[in-house]
């Protein structure tokens, strides 16, 4: 039973599905308490007013929902409240079944009970031990009542099988609710992790799995993005691109691992120091990173271009294998700066970068064009 109710709810949900569970009963006990309020003190108070009637039991009926609606607002500890909506729901039946005994003298009228049984089943989602206390045990006591109260055998089978039908009809129809609940909550679940799982899928799609930061699939959606928003909005959009001197010798000298770590050194170095900003920072591919700098003048491209080539030299990773007389591993860097016309594209900006790169290769490297 508990398997066919469950499905395929993961153990590690159970107490989250709890909580939910309570609150949902929480939220509807209280509605319904309100609405069987509201109209009874409107009709005491009719009776009084008019016809001077007291209604004691009906006036004790709106102190007791008075008194849960007051706890189950302000009560806050969870299995309280899972006790207060099991005290709420004997409260209603025995106050159904208390009106149908009212009627027994005239004539045999078990429709409160009914109702009581099948809006109870429909309301609260219960636990299926729950359930069977509920409607189960309840309706055993119904029935002796039913047999010691009523005295006409014809009336007594007549209430005995028509409540039971109801009441089993009633137990099914709150087996499948709380399946129902159950189902709800799975899907959710489904949906989250499913959007979860596509979240790092994306996410995994676009790194560069040798140094972690972005890759080129990134680079490319990224600039693409940034140049169509500074074309709109007509303002300066720079990219730097970054290679690292004489990486070929540095793989020679220490071996090809040894120049993994140090792409990753570097790639992680100047992701580290552009992470505050809202720039991008990718691989570019081999030993070249690019960052794309949105609304950012030439001016302050070259400074932060700058900048980044003195942030790897604090690295301070040796490098013997130069063909110049430095000892360290360098970058150097080409910048380019454009307001995008409409007749532009991104590749523009691309190989206006590369060529500067190009330059400060030419010119000596470790240094910004
Ligand atoms: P330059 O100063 O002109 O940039 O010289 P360079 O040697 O850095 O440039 P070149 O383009 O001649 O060589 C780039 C080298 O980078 C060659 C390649 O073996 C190395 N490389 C590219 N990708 C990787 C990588 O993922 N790991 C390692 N260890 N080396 C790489
Ligand atoms: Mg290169
Ligand atoms: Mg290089």
């Amino acid at each position: 039973m508990n398997e066919f109710l469950k499905g395929h709810i993961k153990q590690e949900y159970q107490e989250e599905i709890d909580k939910e569970i309570v609150y949902s009963n929480n939220r509807r006990c209280q509605f319904v308490l309100l609405i069987l309020i509201i109209p009874m003190s409107l009709y005491v108070s009719w009776k009084f007013i008019f016809f001077n009637q007291q209604m004691y039991l009906n006036l004790l009926f709106i102190f007791i929902g008075l008194i849960g609606l007051s706890l189950l607002h302000f009560q806050k500890n969870k299995r309280y409240i899972g006790a207060v909506h099991i005290f709420f729901m004997i409260v209603c039946l025995i106050w159904a079944q208390y009106t149908n005994f009212e009627g027994y003298q005239v004539s045999p009228n078990y429709t409160p009970y009914i109702i009581a049984l099948m809006g109870l089943a429909t309301i609260a989602y219960l636990k299926p031990k729950y359930s069977i206390i509920l409607f189960g045990v309840n309706h055993i006591v119904f029935l002796l009542i039913n047999a010691y109260l009523v005295h006409d055998n014809v009336i007594i089978v007549e209430i005995t099988v028509n409540s039971t039908i109801a009441m089993v009809f009633a137990f099914i129809f709150s087996l499948l609710n709380y399946k129902a609940r159950l189902q709800l909550f799975q899907n959710k679940k489904l949906v989250e992790e499913l959007n979860l799982a596509n979240q790092k899928l994306i996410e995994y799609v676009h790194t560069d799995v040798g140094t972690g930061i972005n890759n080129r699939l990134a680079f490319s959606e990224t600039l693409e993005h940034e140049w169509h928003s500074a074309m709109l909005s007509k303002e300066m959009i720079s990219l730097i691109m970054i290679d690292i001197d004489y990486f070929k010798q540095y793989n020679d000298t220490y071996g090809h691992s040894k120049g993994d770590v140090c792409l990753r050194e570097v790639a992680q170095c100047i992701n580290q120091y552009m992470l505050s900003t809202s720039a991008f920072v990718g691989r570019y591919g081999g030993e070249e990173f690019v960052v794309v700098l949105p609304k950012t003048d030439k001016v302050e491209a070259l400074k932060i271009a700058e900048n980044i080539r003195t942030q790897v030299i604090i690295l301070q990773i040796p490098h013997l294998g130069r063909d110049d007389n430095m000892d360290i591993l360098t970058v150097s860097l080409g910048v380019a700066s454009i307001t995008p016309e409409n007749a532009d594209t991104s590749i523009r900006l691309l190989e206006l970068a590369d060529k500067a790169l190009y330059r400060a290769k030419a010119e000596g490297r470790n240094r910004v064009v």
